[in-house]
């Protein structure tokens, strides 16, 4: 059986509907269950186990059956990848996936499975009150998996980014944290803390001291956001102090903000204390969003030689038609700043995996385990890349998600306005 596959909508019989909808993705995908399936003729990019060059792939009873050249498979479906691109299923790091949650919340399936992307990660919508409704009706439901960052503030993101959600002591409860991460553990990946003016408000650092503290007991890494998008009428908080709190392994997101608390001091330097951090094996996330990646401030801090460790599109309902769209854009404009394609991937597979602490199911095509894959193509044609501030690099590559493989179902990304 031959299965032509070129990412054209008319091959798989629909098209996306019309209506706003349509922008944030299509409600009713094309999902096939295939028990054998073989990829034929792509070029496998698997940093992880330092593989990139042409290569089938072989997906029986949705296991990892074989990788190498020139496979063959009885009854198999055949799927023609001909200068398709083949990694290990995409890690997106940091989104906003409680649909209905506020303005941001959007479905996962969206940014994840739809996107080419298998896993998806949320950072902080539900504090501890709300986890058990995040795993039973956004985990639970989706086709894409998804894990959680829990917020260190009760309020999570109830209230919109706006609002002080740290600065009452009250709205941190460490024993009722410590028992929701204890009872999710298989989906909790860390803690969400908003290092900022506006968050933490009249009790300063104090939060940071305590994050530390259920940190270091609970064994979970940290995610901070850094840069002061949302709230202008407060001091913002200098990222050399919220660093003194930061052990390896913890991760601070929106490493390009342009916004005050940021890396880069008034000169356009990298604060003393980012280099220190980054040296003691901190990590740091792209976190692209509406406000959080700004090309020049990634070029400066490029130049200076700090590397993001994960690419993130901090995606959510008021972004996916622009600037943001999905990952595979955000890893095409981290190509466009000067990274290879294999970078890119190395970023969203096996340094994703690493940056969740997940090496040993994620991030990595291995045989033997569930088929966790990403199809995409390189397009060789100029486009222009727009960051949150509408600067505009001129790009000459785009990665376009294709489809992506769970176990025996494959799903058919669909199409955006991504440019
Ligand atoms: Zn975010």
């Amino acid at each position: 059986m031959l299965w032509v596959c070129a990412r054209a909508p008319q091959l798989f019989g629909h098209r996306d509907p019309p209506g706003s909808e349509h922008r944030l993705g299509n409600p009713d995908p094309m999902e096939r269950q295939l028990s054998n399936l073989l990829l034929k003729g792509g070029r496998v990019i698997d940093p992880a186990g330092s593989l990139d060059g042409p290569s089938d792939v072989l997906v029986r009873n949705g296991v990892i059956e074989a990788v190498g050249a020139d496979l063959t498979a009885d009854g198999a479906t055949i799927v023609d990848v001909k200068n398709l691109i083949i990694t290990p299923g995409l890690i997106d790091v940091h989104l906003h996936l409680m649909k209905g949650l506020g303005a941001f919340g959007v479905d996962p399936d969206i940014f994840g499975i739809q996107s080419g992307v298998t896993t998806v990660v949320d950072a902080g919508s539900a504090g501890h009150t709300l986890l058990n409704v995040f795993r039973n009706y956004v985990t639970n439901n989706a086709k894409t998996r998804v894990l959680n960052y829990i917020n260190l503030s009760t309020l999570g993101g109830v209230t919109g980014p706006g609002y002080s959600i740290l600065a009452d002591p009250r709205l941190i409860d460490e024993d009722k944290i410590e028992k929701s991460v204890e009872a999710n553990r298989d989906i909790i990946v860390g803690i969400k803390i908003m290092a900022t003016g506006g968050a933490l408000g009249s009790q300063g650092l104090k939060p940071l001291e305590r994050a530390r503290r259920l940190s270091d007991a609970l064994k979970l890494p940290l995610l901070i956001h850094i840069g002061e998008s949302w709230t202008k009428d407060t001091a913002p908080v200098h990222v050399g102090d919220v660093l003194k709190y930061l052990r390896a392994g913890d991760i601070v997101t929106h490493m390009f903000t342009v916004h005050p608390g940021g890396l880069l001091d008034g000169n356009g330097k990298l604060w003393p204390q980012v280099r220190g951090a980054k040296e003691s094996g901190i990590l740091m996330d792209v976190g692209h969003g509406l406000h959080n990646l700004n090309f020049d401030v990634a070029r400066k801090v490029l130049d200076q030689g700090l590397q993001p460790d994960g690419v993130s599109t901090d995606g959510h309902r008021g972004n996916r038609a622009g600037p943001v769209y999905d990952l595979p854009t955000t890893m095409a404009k981290l190509m466009a700043l000067g990274f290879s394609l294999k970078q890119v991937v190395e970023m969203a597979t096996v340094n994703a995996a690493k940056l969740l602490g997940r090496v040993n199911d994620l991030g990595s095509i291995r045989l033997g385990h569930p088929a966790e894959i990403s199809v995409l193509r390189l397009e060789e044609r100029e486009w222009k890349a727009v960051d949150s501030q509408k600067g505009t690099l001129q790009a000459r590559q785009a990665l376009v998600p294709v489809f992506a493989i769970r176990g025996d179902h494959v799903y058919e990304s669909t199409s955006t306005d991504r440019p």
